[in-house]
Parts: C-alpha cells; sequence; structure tokens
C-alpha cells in the first residue's frame, strides 16, 4: 500500500503557545496581520500578537477586513496592501476564513502580475510564509496546503492548492475557541467530522490518513455531544481543536468529496454556514460510500458512537441553534445538482456519484 503523506506544517500548541511565541525574525522584518473583523480581537489572538511582534521589533499592518467565506476580491486587496507596505510574511488569525485569506494574500503578495482569476490557474512564485493562529476548531485550514474562495463569476467557491500554501507554523491555542458560541462550535465541530469521514473514503486514504481520521472521529463525536450537553469548557475546547487539526491533516492528502461540493452551494446561494452545510449530506455520505466499502461504513458509525446512518443524521442535526431546517424547490434542487456533481471533490472519492444519485439525497434532506 502507498503511504503517500506530506504535512510541513510545524504545530505548537497548548495554553498561550502564540502569546509565548518570540522567534518571528527567523521570517523578516515587516508583518501584515489578516483577520476578520471581531474574532481575533474578542478571542484575545491579535493583542497578543501586536504585543509579540512589537517586543520582537517587527513592524506590522492589520488588515482586518476580511469576511466569512472569503471573497478573492479581499484577498486581492489584501495582497495589494501587503505589497505596499512591504510584508515579509503573514500572520493569519481567525477561523478558516481569515487562514484562508492570508494564503491567498501571501500568494497575491508575492505575485504583484496576478489577477483574480490567475491567482487558481497560473505559475506563480511561492507565497509569502504564513503563520496560523485558530480561533475556531473546524477546518483545518492552519494544515492543509488549500485556501477556497468565493468567487462571485461563476456563482460558487473556487479551492486554490499548492506546497507554499502550509502554514509555515500553526498555534493551537484552545483558549482563543473559547468566545466561538454553541452553534458554530457545533457547525465547525461537524465540519471537522466531515473532514475525517469523508477523507476515509477518498481514493487517496493511506494508513496513515486512516489512523489520523480513526483517531480523531471519536474526540469529535464526545467533543459534539459535550457541546450539545452545554458543557463549552477548557477541556472540550482541547478535544475539539486538536481533533480538528488531525481532521485537517487528513484531508490535506485525501481531499473532501461530495458533501462539501455539495455544501458549497448551500453556502454560497444560500447564506448557511460551511459546516452546517455539510451536516445535511455526510450520513447519506457513508451510506452511499457503504455500498462499495461496506466495513469502512461498519468503522465509521462505530468510531462515531451510532448504529448507522440514522443514528450519524441525528448526531449532527440535534443542535436547534445549527437550524437545518432549509427547504428548497425541485428546480433549485435540479441545478444544485448538476453543479455539485460536476465537481473535482466527487472523483476523488472510491466511489462516483452520479448527477440523479445526488438529486434524490439532495431531495430528501432539503425537499
Ligand atoms: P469563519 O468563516 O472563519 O468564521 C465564522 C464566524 O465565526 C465569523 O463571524 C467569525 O468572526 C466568528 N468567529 C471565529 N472565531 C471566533 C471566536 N473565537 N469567537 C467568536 N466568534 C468567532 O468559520 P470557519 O468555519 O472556521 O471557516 C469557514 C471557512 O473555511 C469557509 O470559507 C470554508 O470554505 C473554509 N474551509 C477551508 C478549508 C481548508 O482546508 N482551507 C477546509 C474547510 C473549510 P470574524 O469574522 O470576526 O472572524
Ligand atoms: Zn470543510
Amino acid at each position: 500500500m502507498n503511504i503517500d503523506f506530506y504535512n510541513p506544517v510545524s504545530i505548537l500548541s497548548g495554553k498561550d503557545c502564540f502569546k509565548n511565541f518570540t522567534n518571528y525574525r527567523q521570517f523578516g522584518e515587516r508583518c501584515m496581520i489578516v483577520c476578520g473583523k471581531n474574532s481575533a480581537r474578542r478571542s484575545g489572538a491579535l493583542a497578543d500578537a501586536e504585543k509579540g511582534l512589537s517586543e520582537a521589533g517587527i513592524a506590522y499592518l492589520v488588515f482586518d477586513k476580511i469576511e466569512p467565506n472569503p471573497l478573492v476580491s479581499t484577498a486581492y486587496e489584501g495582497g495589494r496592501a501587503a505589497r505596499e507596505y512591504g510584508a515579509d510574511f503573514i500572520v493569519g488569525i481567525g477561523g478558516g476564513s481569515p487562514l484562508d485569506a492570508a494564503k491567498a494574500i501571501a500568494a497575491f503578495a508575492a505575485n504583484p502580475g496576478l489577477s483574480q482569476d490567475q491567482l487558481f490557474t497560473a505559475q506563480r512564485k511561492k507565497a509569502l510564509p504564513v503563520l496560523a493562529v485558530n480561533t475556531t476548531a473546524g477546518t483545518g485550514s492552519e494544515v492543509t496546503p488549500y485556501s477556497i474562495l468565493t468567487v462571485p463569476e461563476i456563482g460558487n467557491k473556487r479551492s486554490l492548492s499548492g506546497n507554499d500554501l502550509y502554514a509555515r507554523i500553526a498555534f493551537l491555542d484552545p483558549a482563543y475557541t473559547l468566545s466561538l458560541p454553541l452553534s458554530q462550535t457545533m457547525s465547525t465541530a461537524v465540519d471537522a467530522l466531515c473532514h475525517a469521514v469523508e477523507g476515509y473514503f477518498m481514493k487517496k486514504a493511506n494508513p496513515v490518513s486512516d489512523a489520523l481520521a480513526e483517531k480523531c472521529i471519536p474526540a469529535l463525536c464526545s467533543g459534539i455531544r459535550s457541546a450539545l450537553a452545554g458543557d463549552l469548557g477548557y477541556t472540550v475546547r482541547e478535544e475539539l481543536l486538536y481533533a480538528s487539526t488531525l481532521a485537517g491533516i487528513v484531508i490535506s492528502r485525501t481531499g473532501t468529496g461530495f458533501v462539501h461540493s455539495t455544501g458549497y452551494m448551500l453556502t454560497y446561494h444560500n447564506g448557511v454556514p460551511h459546516g452546517n452545510a455539510n451536516a445535511y449530506f455526510i450520513a447519506d455520505f457513508v451510506d452511499f460510500m457503504g455500498k462499495t466499502a461496506p466495513e469502512r461504513a461498519k468503522r465509521i458509525y462505530a468510531l462515531c458512537g451510532v448504529e448507522n446512518a440514522g443514528g450519524l443524521y441525528s448526531l449532527v442535526s440535534s443542535c436547534p441553534e445549527m437550524k437545518l431546517n432549509l427547504k428548497l424547490d425541485r428546480e433549485t434542487l435540479s441545478v444544485y445538482a448538476d453543479k455539485a456533481a460536476g465537481a473535482k471533490n466527487v472523483s476523488n472519492a472510491i466511489s462516483s456519484i452520479t448527477r440523479d444519485e445526488l438529486y434524490g439525497i439532495l431531495e430528501k434532506r432539503l425537499g
């Protein structure tokens, strides 16, 4: 069996791991901090970055314009700002949105001639170094080579990938995730669960990605059950953060499947948060893959502590704050099925779903 494994991210973890970091000068003398409007400040991570950079004698600029599901145009603007400032490296602080934007900004900054469209297609020089500071426990962006951006011109999200987009250092301090409300805690945890579960059925799954998935799935499900029971304390945050990073390492090698390509439709067109969108489809995904790999599907149910696909759906959908009650007409579902079935992710899996099979799942959950 082929062990296809590569993940060059240095991971620092534990309380104050970022606050106590001093070794910035290895990356240069000028930095741009990339974050969203509130969470970097609210979590305390931005103050820790500003203090650490100042004490290390690094000049910095804060670019705090990153919206959830970041636009490629925002990353382009950030890239121009970083270049004009002369940034040597980028510190991304936030959930998947600021971290993905930080990677794209690092690529734009290193490639002055690159248009927004060319970012996804053209050969380019290596991106600036990125340091990633998590404030959510879900996407795994801190350990993946992907940056997922919203592109209105194609009515969808588009993914950029490259070994230069791996963060140089990922900082996992669970304390920064304490301010996440229940709905977003659940949404991001379910996203991480989808990463590990989808990765288990991809063609590129291998003994290392399987071992990581088998390790993090029970931890994610335990964290989800604790959160549902009202425990959002430090220990649960720690369990969710470490497990979501392991799930990120899984997809860094395997990629994701139709759960993600279909979820993007609900996020782009209906504003459904990323993890909530995935929650609609994960149980049907395991059920579908189980037709080709029944032992693997059985193993996933056991790791999640459920009997079957129905049990898995109950687990990921039982949080009322997630509001998984979207209903759509047949015409809309048909358009979503066309688009999602044509996505690259679909062919990553051990078993390819047809457009009509995908329509059936969409109608069952949203019709
Ligand atoms: P997010 O979009 O980064 O953040 C969602 C919301 O939560 C924002 O309003 C954010 O505020 C807020 N928030 C973040 N941390 C918080 C905290 N500690 N306390 C309170 N509020 C907080 O959410 P996400 O689910 O982490 O990221 C989703 C994005 O990641 C999507 O665009 C998805 O496509 C992408 N993704 C990437 C990968 C990858 O491998 N690169 C994998 C899966 C998903 P602010 O706006 O103020 O920051
Ligand atoms: Zn995801």
